[in-house]
């Protein structure tokens, strides 16, 4: 495997005697789109920050490019573009000036400004007040002035947050666009499935500042046994308490059943065994592949268990 273009390893960071992160350990993949997955408050934004090293951690190890992070801060940082929360923009400058703002203190040639705003697609309102942009247009700026320094990585939080579905829309085709079409690796923080689904190869999923999985998207769906079992049964409650008991993860309760996610096919003729014994009344059981929405939700809430 080539070399990752981000590392970490054993990351713990603390506020105060709260701690966000856990020992996180990533492999970014060099040319991925990689999704970084998780809750609100799993510890995603924090991550982002010791990756640009705004946070020091108390313990662990960054390299990026290669190189350690904090012995070569200026160079790494020198190529890679983020664009954390909400952008900040001059709201009385057009985009272009916003612009040629930022390409003054980062540097660059005057003829990147124009080459930027039409990857982004800005060009027709280049000169525009930023106060009349809507807030995707606000997002492919901040991206625009990411892309400044032609950095070699790019890394987003959040990127569609906030956005309608057109801007949603528009972002997505910009990230795939910059990955095929400008050989950008992206590291890209979302809290929603469905997002990271649409565009990335490889995933990590992040919950309470613990890694819970890292690899390729369908190795997430395929790979293990994540099945899922649907139960139709007479006492969902009974059903519940006992299953739970012997720590089963109970994806849903119907009035007349309940979704189960299970590891392999074993599990089946024990829940079964298990109802059975306590008197709860079996009628069907069927088992399939899981989607990765329930894959998701097994590995957050086992960490509250
Ligand atoms: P979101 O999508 O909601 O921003 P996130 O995954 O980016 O979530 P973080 O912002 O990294 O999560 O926060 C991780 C945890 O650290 C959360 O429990 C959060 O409440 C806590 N936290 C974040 N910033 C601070 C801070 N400045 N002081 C104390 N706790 C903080």
């Amino acid at each position: 495997m080539p070399e990752p273009i981000i590392q970490t390893q054993g990351l713990d960071f603390y506020f105060k005697d709260f701690k966000a992160l856990d020992q996180v350990s990533l492999n970014v993949p060099r040319g991925s789109i990689y999704g970084f997955l998780g809750p609100n408050g799993a510890g995603k934004t924090t991550t982002i920050r010791v990756l640009l090293d705004l946070f020091h951690p108390k313990r662990g190890q960054v390299s990026i490019f290669g190189k350690e992070l904090l012995d070569h801060r200026e160079e790494i940082l020198g190529k890679v573009g983020a664009l954390i929360e909400n952008p900040s923009i001059y709201k009385h400058l057009s985009g272009r000036q916003n612009l040629e703002v930022v390409r003054k203190m980062v540097g660059g040639k005057k003829e990147r400004v124009d080459e930027v705003l039409k990857i982004v697609r800005l060009v027709d309102n280049a000169d525009k007040k930023a106060k009349n942009y809507s807030l995707g247009m606000c997002q492919r700026l901040g991206l625009a002035a990411a892309l400044l320094t032609d950095p070699e990585l790019l890394i987003l939080d959040e990127p569609t947050n906030g956005l309608d579905p057109s801007g949603i829309i528009e972002m997505r085709e910009l990230i795939l666009r910059l990955n095929k079409d400008h050989g950008k690796t992206i590291f890209l923080s979302s809290h929603i499935l469905s997002e990271i689904e649409k565009l990335a190869t490889d995933v990590a999923i992040i919950d309470q500042g613990k890694i819970l999985y890292e690899g390729k998207l369908e190795g997430l769906k395929n790979g293990g046994d994540n099945l899922q079992l649907s139960i139709e049964l007479d006492h969902v409650d009974t059903a519940t308490h006992v299953l739970e008991k012997q720590g089963f993860v109970i994806l849903e309760a119907y009035h007349n059943g309940l979704l189960l996610a299970i590891k392999s096919k074993q599990e089946i003729a024990e829940i079964n065994q298990l109802l059975v014994a306590s008197g709860v009344q079996v009628y069907q059981l069927s088992s399939s592949q899981e989607n990765l929405e329930a894959v998701f939700l097994n590995l957050t809430k086992k960490l509250d268990q």
